[in-house]
């Protein structure tokens, strides 16, 4: 399709090419000096300690979990509004998942109540995604965790440059797990870093990410070591360095783009019809701005909706179809599930474009349409 608005768009210049073709000329492509460059640029704006790149958030979910320890007989508590992959990666290991709900219509992010109703003596840890780059109630979850000696994993999938009191989204838990998917805040096709202030979780996370090996193949290069030991079942999880070289770019251009799309979205908030709930009024933190979740009227029809944006050349989408309603979890989590905000707000909810490379002309026409779309969506 050629929108005249795509959901997301790519902040992309000669910097990012020029980054590449160095790595090209460089004749080392895997992870080497540009990996450690980008995890050491992202331990500075993150304060993490040990920040280390992965091939995608997925991976970095599973590894998260393997590095807890957890296997068969263990339930992870994650919120069913999320991104797949946030469950999947607890089912790789073995374990269950249980569905936890979100806090209101305000606030779409793991609800501390509902974590709290879904603990058994089975729980071993808590899965919170930072919904849109807002920040879940941390202080609240990590409370319940101390008193029931759970994990946190943070899926940080929203979040880079997002804070909670000044403290970056990712580094509040044990394991932060953020993506570099194309259509994140920090795109490089497909990336992922964990973040992780426990020396001890970092040189697992290390030995689980290049297939439980005790040196790396870049060591050898380098001279530092002739033959290595496998100490762990490990993975092949690894970055390369032409995405390492991205990162290290579209990292240089974070603040800016998230401060863009705060203003976006201040302006949305600002000129968007009344009758459109948008979440996250008055949310404490700084937010990473990822995504512009809205919520149309009770009685709306959403289909409606988005087939007039997209007969009028605006894309959009929906952040999510919630987890426990996917067949294959359908069969295998049947419920009974408590998700009563979950299942009343997810019907409703639509996702506007976002993105800092928007024009004023964009913005204004799609101000126009918002609620051209409504009239055509009324029931
Ligand atoms: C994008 C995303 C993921 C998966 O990230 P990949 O890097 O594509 O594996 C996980 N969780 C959430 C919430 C996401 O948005």
């Amino acid at each position: 399709m050629n929108w005249i608005i795509p959901l997301a768009d790519l902040n992309y210049d000669s910097n990012e090419d020029n980054a590449v073709l160095s790595v090209l000329h460089s004749k080392w492509l895997t992870m080497g000096e540009v990996t450690a460059q980008f995890e050491h640029d992202f331990t500075e704006m993150t304060s993490s300690p040990h920040c280390l790149s992965v091939s995608n958030a997925t991976e970095a979910l599973h590894l998260a979990c393997v590095a807890l320890g957890i296997g068969p007989g263990d339930e992870v508590i994650v919120p069913s509004l999320s991104f797949v992959a946030t469950a999947n990666a607890v089912l790789y290991t073995g374990a269950r998942v249980v569905f936890a709900d979100i806090t209101s219509p305000n606030d779409l992010t793991i609800s501390p109540v509902s974590i709290e109703a879904c603990i058994t003596p089975r729980t071993k840890a808590i899965i919170v995604m930072h919904y849109a780059g807002y920040p879940c109630d941390m202080p609240a979850i990590l409370e319940i965790a101390k008193k029931h000696n759970l994990h946190i994993i943070e899926d940080a999938a929203h979040c880079p440059g997002a804070t909670l009191n000044g403290k970056a989204l990712g580094t509040w838990g044990e394991i932060g797990c953020f993506s570099f998917f194309s259509n994140k805040n920090l795109a490089t096709g497909e990336g992922g870093m964990l973040t992780t202030n426990s020396d001890e979780i970092a040189a697992k996370l290390k030995l689980l990410r290049s297939h439980g090996m005790t040196t790396l193949t870049y060591d050898r290069h380098a001279g530092h070591a002739y033959t290595y030991d496998v100490v762990e079942l490990g993975y092949n999880y690894r970055i390369d360095e032409i995405r390492a070289a991205l990162g290290i770019e579209q990292l240089k251009k974070l603040p800016a783009n998230n401060q863009l799309r705060r203003e976006i979205v201040a302006h949305y908030r600002a000129h968007l019809p009344a009758e459109l709930t948008i979440p996250f009024a008055n949310h404490p933190g700084i937010s990473a701005c990822h995504i512009c979740p809205v919520l149309l009227p009770e009685r709306h029809s959403r289909t409606a909706f988005q087939d007039y944006m997209k007969e009028h050349g605006i894309q959009t989408s929906i952040h999510y179809p919630p987890i426990h309603t996917f067949s294959y979890y359908k069969q295998n989590f049947p419920g009974p599930h408590h998700l009563p905000v979950t299942e009343s707000i997810a019907p409703r909810e639509v996702t506007l474009p976002l993105y800092p490379t928007m024009t004023e002309e964009q913005i204004d026409y799609l101000m126009e349409q918002v609620p051209l779309a409504l009239l055509a969506s009324k029931g």
